[in-house]
């Protein structure tokens, strides 16, 4: 358990806010009949007995996508945020003892709250979080967008415009039901591939075993692509990685350590697609991406939806994984209208670093975020 002992910093109160984003195109469409127009975002802000303010965002997307959904993320917090208040924001780990102790899962919940305690910890020593988390590379970080599984029509389309943005990484998703139409939109989606792109063809574990095998057996030999997560059970995924030699990586069952340890030891993918919320906050978010890099595991920085104060923490920790094993920064805000936080984060070449200022390096906007649904002191 965490020590109350010899600590000048302390947590004083949290409180909690909840915003609606909008989706940004008309309805997001995901394997399985899945479909998103909006999103739930839960943003918390933990202030010190000094006055230090700390801003983390658990946004999950939609409630079918892992075991997450808004409203079991502001009960969870309701059961965690009482037992921090009085702990050193600075002892990250110890936060997570603290939670782990008191509520099992429900990492989508403790994200926003471990987030929350980096950013304290940044502004308590003038130092930006990717700092903090073993230092920033001097890599320009590429930045994925996310398309929607629409027709090959609509991706084509939509794709022509973040490429005249910049964007040189792609998350394209597949319908997961008729193999013939899944390798049009890949057809379609990389039709004007440049040198250096990169394409993950997203499944999110709506193949069958047998539909993935058909949909491989199609795809013209010269696609350079990356397919992720095709199959929604451990079992699924290993028997088409023994009939295939297509690269995998794993999301929706690359969740925790534990997991990410029995894909590497199953030699079950080339890499993951990590999300901050699936890990349970920055600090977890560390600890695999330490695992990667040293099981030499390709990555992806991601959270699972959400808004600016999402979008930092990525940024943050991506600019710690060494630069031959990230893959891209995923985008989220273009997801979703409604800016929550001003920041240096701004891009205009499909790359970006992480800013200078301390901690997160996010101001909210109070007018967005409204009066707290739920403080505790
Ligand atoms: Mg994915």
């Amino acid at each position: 358990m965490a020590s109350k002992k010899a600590s000048d910093l302390k947590i004083a109160r949290i409180d909690v806010y909840q915003v609606d984003l909008g989706y940004s195109g008309e309805v997001y469409r995901l394997s399985g009949g899945r479909e998103l127009s909006s999103f739930d975002a839960t943003i918390v802000r933990i202030t010190t007995q000094t006055g230090i303010e700390g801003w983390g965002e658990s946004t999950p997307f939609g409630s079918t996508y892992i075991a997450a959904h808004p409203l079991g993320i502001r009960a969870a917090i309701a059961e965690l945020a009482p037992k921090l208040i009085g702990l050193d924001p600075r002892r990250t780990d110890r936060i997570d003892d603290v939670m782990d102790a008191n509520l099992v899962g429900h990492e989508s919940a403790k994200s926003a709250l471990n987030v929350a305690c980096w950013d304290i910890f940044g502004k308590s020593v003038g130092l930006p979080v990717c700092e903090l988390l073993g230092g920033r590379t001097d890599a320009q970080m590429p930045i994925i967008c996310s398309l929607s599984a629409g027709s090959p029509q609509e991706i084509g389309e939509e794709l022509a415009s973040f490429r005249s943005r910049g964007y040189t990484a792609f998350s394209v998703k597949i319908g997961g039901k008729d193999p013939a139409e899944d390798v049009e939109r890949m057809k379609t989606a990389l039709s004007g591939r440049k040198p250096g792109d990169f394409y993950t063809i997203d499944a999110n574990g709506g193949m069958t075993v047998e539909g993935a095998l058909r949909m491989l057996r199609l795809i013209p030999q010269d696609l350079d692509f990356v397919l992720e997560q095709p199959c929604g059970t451990w079992r699924e995924c290993l028997a088409l990685r023994r009939r295939t030699n297509v690269p995998i990586i794993f999301d929706e069952l690359a969740t925790n350590e534990a997991s990410l340890i029995q894909i590497i030891r199953d030699d079950a993918a080339e890499g993951i697609s990590m999300k901050i919320a699936k890990c349970g906050g920055l600090t977890k978010a560390r600890r695999q991406r330490d695992l990667c890099v040293a099981a030499g595991y390709t990555i992806g920085v991601f959270d699972s939806a959400g808004s600016d104060i999402a979008f930092a923490a990525i940024v943050h920790l991506a600019q710690t994984v060494p630069e031959r094993f990230l893959h891209c920064v995923f985008e989220c805000r273009e997801m979703s209208t409604g800016k929550t936080a001003d920041g240096e984060y701004t891009h205009g070449g499909g790359r970006i670093r992480a800013p200078d200022a301390p901690g997160l390096g996010v101001t909210p906007r109070m007018d967005v975020l409204g009066e707290p649904v739920a403080s505790y002191s």
